[in-house]
């Protein structure tokens, strides 16, 4: 049995993992179009929550097990066409996330100082693609449209000094950028209102041990109550999240240099400026069956960079059935076609954390088997040694595992304690740390 799991992320490996319990003897290939694994476990995931990052250690005995190889820096849809893969594999897997920005779909969302999240989050976390973004960090006010973890992440490494980064495994040119940057006044801002917030408790609460800044909400804009149209089982997350929000408005104390100031009920319409963004219109909402719906009342918030952290989007691969109104591939509960399959964010949308995608593999991986003891694949397909002459004969540089160990341990090398690494950050370094 060939596979080819294409995304190193959470879903690609976690699927590998339980393919290999099903399979004890399939051979997996699994392509990542980075010279490094793990996704968004490297380059998403806040760099301030290294605990949560050592999950890479598990995806790490996954590339390890003989059978299973990493094929970095090898991009399906350029290096490798879907037919390619559909030839060579007997079983294809896709787990390439879901990496572009949601637009806000507002006029002046494309002024110069408006950025979207993946962009901002890719930029300070070292993802190749987003090292050259530059953002606008000159002025006072900054405003994240979002009310989920990420929304949360971008304020509150951007509001960190950098005794406070100093542990964390920020990129060097974006340490540098924030530290030298003259924020005073950040804004959270939220369509709906705080019970609809998507925030989790442990990271809402974080916010407020931030050293250099006072979190400002209006206990008037937190005097909602959950109620009967929340899922049961949300209900306690979201009573835990109120009562942290009231926390924060009932707090008294010396004024610290910086704000994060939590608005709710206001939801964009335009983004105001000539060439670059100096403000954000609002339209203030209402919240009916969980749903926001405008009032007519408009108001104007001035800000000199804006970030929208409002969720992703899968990219389309030419040749993939694709949801185009979704922004995901198109698939049912996962099959794409006979002996094609999609898992994590590109199955389903950007939400979940990392350990969704486990149970999501899980269930995957048994659908799979019942697909295939139904329907057995036809056999003989070449695997790796067809995929292999390709690549040669594309001059593909391909990056192995042994080869990302190197990066991994030159990243480590390099970085000042208590920093746990300094990351390569354009593919250039990264292939030349990966050696021969
Ligand atoms: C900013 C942010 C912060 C987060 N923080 C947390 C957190 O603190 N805790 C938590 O549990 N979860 C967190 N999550 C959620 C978690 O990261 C996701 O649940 C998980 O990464 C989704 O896994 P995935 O495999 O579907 O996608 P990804 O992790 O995005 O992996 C996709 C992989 O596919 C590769 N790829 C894309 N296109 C191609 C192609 N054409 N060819 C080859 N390879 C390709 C990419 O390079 C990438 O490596 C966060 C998410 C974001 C966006």
């Amino acid at each position: 049995m060939h596979v080819a799991i294409v995304g190193s992320g959470p879903s690609g490996l976690y699927t590998a993992d339980a393919l290999a319990r099903l399979w004890p003897d399939v051979e997996i290939d699994v392509f990542d179009r980075l010279p490094t694994p793990y996704g968004l476990v490297r380059g998403g995931i806040a760099p301030d929550h290294q605990s949560t990052k050592a999950v890479a250690r598990a995806f790490e005995r996954t590339l390890s097990r003989s059978g299973t190889r990493f094929l970095g820096n090898v991009e399906i849809g350029r290096d490798l066409s879907y037919e390619e893969l559909k030839a060579a594999y007997d079983l294809v897997v896709f787990s390439i996330g879901a990496e572009i920005d949601r637009p806000l779909g507002i006029p002046g969302e494309h002024l110069r100082g408006v950025y979207g999240a993946a962009a901002f989050v890719g930029w300070y976390n070292g993802h190749p693609r987003h090292r050259d973004l530059d953002p606008l960090l000159d002025g006072k006010a900054l405003a994240v449209i979002g009310n989920g973890n990420v929304a949360l992440d971008v304020v509150r490494v951007l509001a960190k000094t950098l005794a406070e980064l100093a542990d964390s495994d920020i990129c060097a040119h974006a340490a540098e950028r924030i530290g030298a940057a003259h924020l005073r006044d950040l804004y959270l801002i939220g369509r709906r209102g705080p019970v609809e917030a998507s925030f989790t408790p442990i990271e809402l609460a974080e916010l407020g041990e931030l050293q250099r800044c006072d979190i400002i909400v209006d206990p008037a804009a937190v005097s909602a109550e959950v109620g009967p149209e929340v899922p049961e089982k949300e209900v306690k997350v979201r009573q835990r999240n109120l009562e942290i929000l009231r926390s924060f408005a009932a707090r008294v104390g010396d004024p610290k240099p910086m704000r994060v100031h939590i608005l709710f009920n206001a939801a964009p319409v335009a983004v105001l400026g000539e060439e670059r963004v100096t403000g954000l219109m609002f339209e203030r909402t209402r919240v009916v069956e969980g749903r926001a719906e405008p009032t007519g009342e408009r108001f104007e918030l001035p800000v000199d960079t804006a970030i929208a952290a409002i969720g992703y989007l899968t990219g389309p691969l030419p040749g993939v059935p694709f949801d185009e109104k979704r922004g995901r591939f198109a698939n049912d509960e996962g099959a794409i076609e006979p002996g094609v399959y999609a898992a994590g964010w590109c199955k389903h949308g950007p939400r979940g954390v990392v350990g969704t995608n486990r149970t999501d593999a899980g269930v995957l991986v048994k659908r799979i088997a019942e697909d295939f003891a139904a329907n057995p694949p036809a056999g003989g397909k070449p695997g790796s040694r067809e995929i292999d002459l390709l690549l040669r004969k594309r001059n593909v540089r391909v990056v192995e595992f042994a080869a990302w160990k190197r990066i991994d341990a030159a990243e480590i090398a390099r970085a000042l304690p208590p920093k746990p690494r300094e990351k390569f950050v354009t593919a250039e370094e990264l292939l030349a740390a990966a050696g021969d």
